[in-house]
């Protein structure tokens, strides 16, 4: 297998190849030369020059180095993580099936699961993903998939992969696997025999904070079900939004190793700061869970939580005194950003949701590519003046 560096430098350049350097952005309608090429291209899964929402050139660009970064057969793109989710899940159940999710999960997967499908008719049940015996409980003769997501948002739970895909091939279930927070840098689900794999590629896939997108990568007999409820849903990524993405993917492997020192550096030394209850960040978990992330992961990325002793005044006053991360939504760029998961939920999930899913006191810090020494003081500045 070639380097990550090379497939995403390299992998694109044959996909509508052209004498330019940098890929030409297709902000364009496409026509046919006669009858049954348009039919043909009409009805072709995830094709590259029928219609937009179809497909396009950056789209399939995108989607050929997608594939190879995370293993499946296929890849697909679409406007954001939630575009891909979504029309995936309702692609693969429908009224009357049974779906198993995860109880620290992003808030947006948690509302599909808790609110979407039991309107729809599908049952849900949210499971404790540290313990892989709560999926094989959890399961029914109407189960249809299951959603993992590890680490988890914003806990930095880590779920067995290896087990739950055992257990769910075994009962002809399929999965679905949110790879977000890890990349394919530092974790490829589909080794470990996940169906289809997702991202938010808003987030470290682009690393720019500039655009908003979605990938899905998995067998192309799955993805092309997938595809057909999206082409119905319209979340279409634009193409220069695609361009832009494959842009910032270039230098993933460049990018994750710097995140993965800044998220293990400031995870060390804010775990023994007086202000910080725990820190949740998978090198520093209890035995087990680090025994499974050391296991399937090369690397544990950028994302820490951290909780504090003061609860949610002294979250908030920690954010505020941050010189470096700016208080946002976002993750996975090369600037720091930095959030209070429990407010930014209160519009997807609703009280008790988030109660169980959020402590109020906890902090979500996504490191960015800056000195490691320079965020490391900043975190500790900040931390200093709120316990004072
Ligand atoms: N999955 C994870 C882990 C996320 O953090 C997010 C967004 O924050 C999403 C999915 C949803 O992605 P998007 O905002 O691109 O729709």
């Amino acid at each position: 297998m070639r380097g990550k560096s090379t497939v995403t430098v390299h992998t694109d350049r044959e996909i509508h190849s052209s004498r330019a350097v940098a890929p030409p952005i297709y902000q364009t309608a496409f026509s046919a030369d006669d009858a049954v090429t348009f039919a043909t291209g009409a009805v072709e899964p995830r094709g590259a020059d029928f219609y937009t929402r179809f497909g396009n050139p950056n789209h399939a660009q995108v989607a050929a180095v997608v594939a190879e970064l995370e293993g499946p057969e296929a890849a697909m793109v679409t406007a954001s993580g939630m575009a891909a989710v979504t029309p995936a899940v309702l692609a693969l159940v429908s009224a009357g099936d049974h779906v198993i999710g995860q109880k620290s999960t992003y808030g947006g997967t948690a509302s599909v699961l808790l609110n979407l499908l039991p309107r729809l008719g599908v049952s849900t049940t949210l499971v404790d993903q540290t313990d892989p015996e709560e999926f094989a409980k959890a399961l029914t003769a109407r189960t249809r998939l299951i959603l993992v997501e590890t680490p988890s948002s914003p806990l930095m739970q880590i779920t067995d992969l290896r087990a739950v895909a055992d257990l769910a091939r075994a009962h002809g279930v399929l999965t679905l696997a949110d790879n977000t927070f890890a990349t394919p840098l530092n974790q490829r689900p589909a080794d470990f025999g996940m169906d289809v794999v997702w991202h938010s590629a808003t987030k470290y896939l682009n690393g720019h904070s500039d655009v908003s997108a979605g990938v899905l990568a998995g067998p192309a007999e799955i993805l092309d079900r997938i595809w057909d409820t999206s082409l119905l849903t319209g979340a279409t990524l634009g193409p220069i939004d695609a361009w832009l993405l494959l842009r910032g993917m270039r230098t993933l492997a460049l990018r994750v190793p710097r995140h993965n020192d800044n998220g293990l550096a400031l995870a060390e030394a804010l775990s023994s700061h007086p202000a910080v209850a725990r820190v949740h960040y998978p090198s520093l978990a209890a035995a087990a869970q680090h025994r499974l992330a050391v296991d399937q992961m090369q690397g544990f990325g950028g994302v820490l939580s951290v909780e504090f002793t003061g609860g949610y005044e002294m979250a908030d006053a920690f954010l505020s005194r941050l010189r470096y991360s700016r208080r946002s939504a976002s993750l996975g760029g090369v600037e720091s950003l930095a959030v209070h998961p429990a407010s930014m939920w209160a519009g997807m999930l609703n009280d008790d949701q988030i109660t169980d899913a959020v402590p109020a006191g906890l902090v979500r810090l996504a490191a960015g590519t800056a000195d490691t020494a320079d965020l490391v003081d900043d975190a500790l500045a900040a931390a200093d003046a709120v316990s004072i």
